[in-house]
């Protein structure tokens, strides 16, 4: 049987990081805030604000939000980047996306100041996971996928790991994360020939292709630690990943079960991007 990486363990231990580093703050007088920028009302947005919001309070940051209509212009959407990029109470800032079609999105992405980038969307972010330097922040996915490897003490020097999907908020940054950990990455896609014997050789696997169960025991091997970032909904109305777990956890060392795995440190990710904004901001 594999040995589950549970999410909540890696959370609780970023947790405490986290409520340190926000007592240090408040010593100081500084209130760690994120600004929240949503356009219109999609469900999915809804519910990851409800957790992101409830993680803030639990941890001590604020949440100030920034609510407009979903046909709101591109002109007052970038007003209100420009606002919450000279506000000097908000230190980082989440804009949920895909935005509505009539937006253009890039550029509201591009308006937001890198060392308020939280979410590591911008060009800003992505030189600093390619290049190593600490200019923004790394997107929190792949950050999370990084915290549960260490966490359990997974170690990547010289060790062979498969990323499958190439997407700019999942697969490429966290093979550059693979990368800096001494790995030996291979990145997979829809593309790829033979994609089970290129999986099959890893020591390390992320799957992150967005299709329910598409890496099943035919792609995995004795040994391998197995980390699903996949959240779907099956056909019974219930969360599943894009690794077919009672497929492969039988065959495999280590494997994060959806849900409980990589979700849940995702957003004690994003909270403790926040405060490391508002720490940088004071030198502290
Ligand atoms: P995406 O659709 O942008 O990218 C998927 C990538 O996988 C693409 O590069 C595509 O080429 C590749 N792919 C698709 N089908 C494939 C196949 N059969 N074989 C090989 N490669 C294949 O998705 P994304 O934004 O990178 O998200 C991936 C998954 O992670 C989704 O299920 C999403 O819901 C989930 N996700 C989870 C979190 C979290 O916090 N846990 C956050 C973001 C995304």
């Amino acid at each position: 049987m594999a040995r589950r990486l549970l999410g909540k363990e890696v959370t609780a231990a970023l947790n405490e990081k986290i409520k340190e580093n926000v007592a240090a703050l408040k010593a100081k007088g500084i209130s760690p805030t994120l600004g929240i920028v949503r356009v219109g009302e999609r469900e999915d947005d809804l519910s990851y604000e409800r957790g992101a919001t409830k993680r803030c309070e639990t941890l001590g940051v604020a949440c100030e939000k920034y609510l407009l209509p979903a046909d709101v212009t591109q002109e007052k959407l970038v007003e209100v980047i420009h606002q919450v990029n000279q506000d000097d109470k908000i230190h980082g800032v989440l804009i949920f996306r895909p935005l509505p079609k009539h937006l253009d999105e890039a550029a509201v992405i591009q308006a937001l100041a890198p060392e308020k980038d939280v979410d590591g969307i911008t060009d800003g972010s992505m030189v600093g996971v390619f290049a190593g330097t600490k200019q923004g922040f790394p997107p929190c996915t792949p950050q999370a996928c990084m915290e549960i490897l260490d966490h359990y003490g997974i170690d990547c020097t010289g060790k062979k790991a498969v990323v499958v999907g190439r997407s700019l908020v999942v697969g490429k940054p966290a093979a550059m994360m693979l990368l800096k950990k001494n790995a030996t990455v291979t990145v997979c896609h829809t593309r790829t020939v033979d994609m089970p014997s290129v999986v099959k050789e890893a020591d390390i696997v992320i799957v992150a292709a967005g299709r329910a169960g598409v890496v099943d025991d035919r792609y995995v091997s004795s040994g391998q630690t197995v980390i699903d970032v996949g959240i779907n909904v099956n056909e019974e109305g219930k969360l599943c990943g894009d690794v077919a777990y009672d497929k492969v956890e039988p065959v495999v060392k280590a494997i994060t079960p959806v849900p409980g795995g990589v979700g849940s440190v995702t957003t004690s990710v994003l909270v403790g991007h926040v405060v490391e904004a508002a720490m940088r901001k004071y030198s502290i």
